[in-house]
């Protein structure tokens, strides 16, 4: 599996970090977790293509983690350069789901060479080269977290989350967690994983690589989120950069 990170921020604008999306590939399958405002600009820059997409897993209803999924459709009907076959799939709570239905939806048209299907995330999904498990998590009340597996590696992109033995649980000995880590433990905000936390949570699933994202400007370094995760959990950390590339 190959995984981009194209937005390591939120939706505070920064020149630095863009708002939260991911790209995810694995055996010809891509995917995006999560596609806020810029997430198409990013996979340009990542040398990627919204064109090739096959499906869009979005985490939760808050707009930064959405914001780009309406223009992703509509550039997927109107690019007059290529004609596109394959449906694109759309998985997410069923408040997004029904959010979807009344106001993007209605704004586009259907196409005759494509379908957009949207499917309400259930606990377990299969969909190409992959199984998916998706969690609630403590933050909105539709926000997920969603577990990737494919040839026997596993990545956890937690969405927006705060400390839940869920969490813990749906994290288990991955070898892969993104984390929510919003603020440093002086900021500590409800709803979201503070440095340390993702360290705890890192710690307690036994994952073997931590990184941190959807980070916060906090008036200190980014850099020292590492050492206040470090403090707890042992294994391997690093800072989320955009564009940054992991293989797994
Ligand atoms: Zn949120
Ligand atoms: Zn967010």
């Amino acid at each position: 599996m190959k995984v981009i990170i194209l937005g390591s921020g939120t939706c505070v604008p920064s020149l630095n970090r863009n708002a939260p999306g991911y790209y995810l590939e694995a055996e010809g399958c891509r995917v995006l977790v999560d596609c806020g405002s810029g997430t198409l600009l990013q996979l340009e820059k990542a040398g990627m293509s919204y064109k090739d997409i096959d499906a869009v897993f979005i985490t939760h209803a808050h707009p930064d983690h959405f914001a780009d999924l309406l223009p992703l459709i509509h550039a997927l009907l109107v690019g007059h350069e290529m004609k596109r076959k394959k449906d694109l799939s759309l998985f997410c709570a069923k408040e997004f789901l029904e959010y979807y239905e009344k106001a993007i939806a209605p704004l586009l048209w259907m196409s005759e060479e494509f379908s957009i299907i949207a499917k309400e995330a259930s606990d377990e999904i299969s969909f190409g080269p992959f199984h998916i498990f998706s969690a609630g998590t403590v933050h909105s009340s539709d926000s997920l977290s969603y577990r990737f597996e494919n040839g026997g590696k596993s990545v956890v992109f937690t969405g927006d989350a705060d400390y839940d033995p869920r969490l813990i649980a749906h994290a288990h000995q991955a070898d892969l967690l993104i984390a929510d880590c919003s603020f440093p433990d002086s900021m500590k905000a409800k709803g979201h994983l503070s440095a340390k936390e993702c360290g705890m949570v890192a710690r307690e699933a036994e994952v073997k690589k931590l990184v941190l994202s959807h980070l916060y400007p906090s008036g200190s370094p980014d850099s020292e989120r590492v050492n206040e995760s470090g403090e707890i959990y042992k294994g391997n950390i690093l800072l989320a950069e955009d564009l940054m590339e992991i293989v797994l």
